[in-house]
């Protein structure tokens, strides 16, 4: 990382955050406990390297380009305990099967980021919850506080943050075991299909792969393909920048150039909730080099959109700002194309990525908060006809998704239904596809792709 010296020598590690208002942040209470904890965070390695964030930004420049399409999926709440092996094996393995339905559905390179190695922090629209007349702090994530609906574990506690560290960096060590040594070979196709339960898709899937497996030997054969090129994936890793204490904390200057970069993951972004123009969110990615995104919900208007990018992208810089929008399968089309007509040329400056989750959450009659499968690839469809309509790049999806074979998105081939949900509903936050949604999903937006 340190071989490309382009730039001044780096300035120290001290930074003047602006102290404007934050929403959704912890109330951590012991202030020394929260000193010691972020003095830890910041004598700590850096998770990701700047020059990766460097690489994933040239490859969303392609994206914005219209010459790639970005993959992005994984849990909505990562948690210390899911933190396992197989738990993270299962849900890469998912995700490199969906890119590789992508990419050879689309003939294009599918840029891969999972929503893992940092996801431990949520926002949420109350900061009490009430159970049988009793009163405690919201879960808000492993990073601020525990899921168990007791005073204790619901306390915020900023030793969380260090925990969440460790556990980033573990999982980003088997990710990058996975991805490079071996695991990811594109001549290994079939076997990521193997330990999942059989369907419709994962019978599709065979039969993708089997076409692969020739396609790569053939090009073998013919000396075309580079043995090395195949074995290794990239592989980025991204969450929601929320809990400023932590982000902030892992923010290094990057010992080639002296910029900022938010060293916890590759891609960070603003929620929906916490993306005020004036707010502390929006001024913190400001100020990191890293490949950003905005998440922008059915009340984004023109101006947010300009200002945002008169914010986070005055230059231009290709591939540094992705929006991603989460508008709900029953308004994307309405809303969509002329939001994105309003802003002119601006909207080829930047990559727009398509969340068809958070505008589709709905409580079923058992209690379980659950979407439909059906309505997510309905936002999907209607996220490329307002692309199309307009002339600019469907650029990508957005996903919560699990390797596991949970029941907590309703619908798909598999025709789970909502009395269904209560039978491996794991979740501690919002509703994920599983396996076998995951790989249909890939199926039909490959096919949106293609047409
Ligand atoms: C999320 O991505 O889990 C989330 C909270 O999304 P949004 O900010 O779009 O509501
Ligand atoms: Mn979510």
């Amino acid at each position: 990382m340190t071989t490309d010296v382009t730039g001044p020598p780096p300035i120290g590690q001290h930074f003047d955050w602006a102290d404007l208002p934050a929403k959704q942040q912890p109330t951590w209470g012991d202030a020394e406990a929260l000193e010691r904890a972020v003095t830890t965070l910041k004598g700590f390695p850096p998770l990701v390297f700047a020059g990766e964030c460097d690489l994933l930004r040239d490859k969303l420049a392609a994206v914005t380009r219209g010459e790639a399409f970005l993959l992005q999926g994984g849990d909505c709440a990562e948690t210390l305990d899911g933190v396992t092996g197989p738990n993270i094996r299962e849900r890469i393995k998912t995700i490199l099967q969906m890119a590789v339905v992508l990419t050879y559905g689309a003939g294009m390179p599918v840029v891969k980021v999972g929503r893992l190695a940092g996801q431990f922090a949520k926002p949420r629209s109350s900061d009490l919850e009430t159970r049988e007349d009793v009163t405690l702090p919201a879960y808000r994530g492993d990073m601020v506080n525990g899921f168990e609906f007791t005073p204790e574990a619901r306390a915020h506690d900023p030793n969380r943050m260090v925990s969440v560290y460790h556990a980033s960096a573990s999982t980003l060590n088997l990710v990058r075991a996975f991805t490079t040594g071996g695991y990811a070979d594109l001549r290994s196709v079939h076997t990521w299909n193997k330990g999942f339960l059989a369907g419709p898709a994962q019978s599709r899937y065979e039969q993708m792969a089997g076409e692969i497996d020739r396609a790569v030997r053939f090009l073998e054969a013919s000396g075309v393909a580079d043995a090395e090129e195949l074995r290794r994936v990239e592989f980025y890793s991204s969450h929601e920048a929320l809990v400023l204490d932590y982000e902030r904390a892992l923010t290094r200057r990057d010992s080639r150039t002296g910029l900022p970069y938010n060293t916890s993951g590759h891609f960070i972004w603003v929620g929906e909730r916490t993306r005020g123009l004036d707010d502390a969110h929006i001024d913190f990615v400001s100020q990191v080099h890293n490949p950003i995104g905005v998440k922008l919900g059915p009340t984004a208007t023109r101006d947010d959109v300009l200002r945002l990018v008169d914010k986070l992208d005055p230059e231009g810089t290709p591939g540094r700002l992705t929006f991603i929008t989460r508008m709900g399968a029953g308004k994307i089309r309405d809303l969509l194309p002329p939001l994105l007509e309003s802003v002119g040329e601006v909207a080829h400056q930047v990559a727009w990525i398509c969340d068809p989750m958070h505008g589709n959450t709905f409580t079923s009659p058992s209690g379980h908060k659950t979407r439909r499968f059906e309505d997510v690839i309905d936002e999907v469809a209607g996220f490329f006809e307002a692309h199309r309509a307009v002339g600019t790049w469907p650029g990508g999806i957005h996903v919560e998704l699990t390797g596991n074979d949970v029941t907590e998105c309703v619908g798909g081939s598999g025709a789970l239904d909502v009395a269904d949900l209560g039978l491996r509903y794991e979740t501690l936050c919002d509703p994920r596809l599983n396996h076998q949604q995951s790989l249909e999903m890939a199926f039909q937006v490959a096919s949106m792709l293609e047409a």
